[in-house]
């Protein structure tokens, strides 16, 4: 075993300073696809493009997840549990003006047959119709009727995000926001020493995360004057669709009065 992991570790070594960070994953991915037991190789189905067969890995933010990703639209667990939550619990008259942040185009079709209006945010010019930071966001009061973000809150400061997306939204309006939380914690982990990209990476997951959420996040929302219900992922959902147990969709409403 200790010569398999040096001739390995030496193989990485070698190969992996000439490979793309790209086809390094690609390379990665085939090795952890086939290094499965066959049994535990079974197809999933995407309801967001109908494919149907066998999912991809992702190396997460801190996990490596099977059957996280469709390979002919490139969804995300989260997106399929977005999508069945859609055509299950979507209001019947539409989701109105939508502002879509950090948007994922596996989604934007989905939506945009849903809405009156769709517009896309990011923070970084180029990606989306409206360059919005959403600590800050430059747009009037209560001119929003529905908002996405996923995984868009655990790189800003939640405190101010969250009274922002309040105050864009209509009186009734609704936020549709997932993050990554450790669901065991009582309280989020943050430190603001914490400030450089490998530090950030080790201890938040990722390098441009600044917190990990624990269930605390659902005073977090309701502290910004938030209604707040909760989609959460089921067993049966899971086991046909490749999605994470228990994820969820928290469902944060502005009060209508
Ligand atoms: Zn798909």
């Amino acid at each position: 075993m200790g010569m398999l992991n040096k001739a390995g570790i030496r193989t990485v070594e070698l190969l992996a300073p000439r490979l793309s960070q790209h086809r390094r994953e690609r390379l990665a991915k085939l090795f952890v696809s086939m290094s499965r037991p066959v049994a535990e190789q079974q197809p999933y189905t995407c309801p967001l493009c109908g494919y149907s067969g066998l999912f991809d890995p992702i190396f997460g933010s801190n996990a490596l997840r099977f059957d996280a990703e469709c390979p002919s639209c490139q969804s995300r667990e989260r997106h399929r549990f977005i999508k069945l939550w859609l055509v299950s619990e979507a209001p019947e008259e539409g989701l109105g003006s939508f502002l879509h942040f950090a948007p994922e185009p596996s989604l934007e079709r989905e939506i945009r047959s849903r809405c009156m209006e769709y517009r896309t945010a990011d923070i970084t010019p180029g990606r989306a119709d409206l360059v919005l930071n959403m600590e800050s966001i430059d747009l009037p009061d209560a001119s929003v009727d529905t908002i996405m973000a996923n995984h868009v809150l655990e790189h800003v400061d939640d405190r101010k995000a969250l009274p922002e997306l309040f105050r864009i939204l209509r009186p009734g309006g609704l936020a549709l926001l997932t993050t990554p939380v450790t669901h065991a914690w009582q309280h989020s982990y943050e430190d603001p020493s914490i400030t450089t990209p490998e530090a950030r990476h080790r201890h938040f997951g990722q390098a441009d995360h600044v917190v990990f959420f624990g269930s605390d996040i659902d005073d977090r929302i309701r502290a910004a004057g938030f209604d707040l219900e909760k989609a959460v992922a089921d067993g049966a959902q899971a086991a046909k669709y490749g999605l994470i147990r228990g994820d969820t969709i928290y469902l944060a409403r502005r009060p209508a009065a």
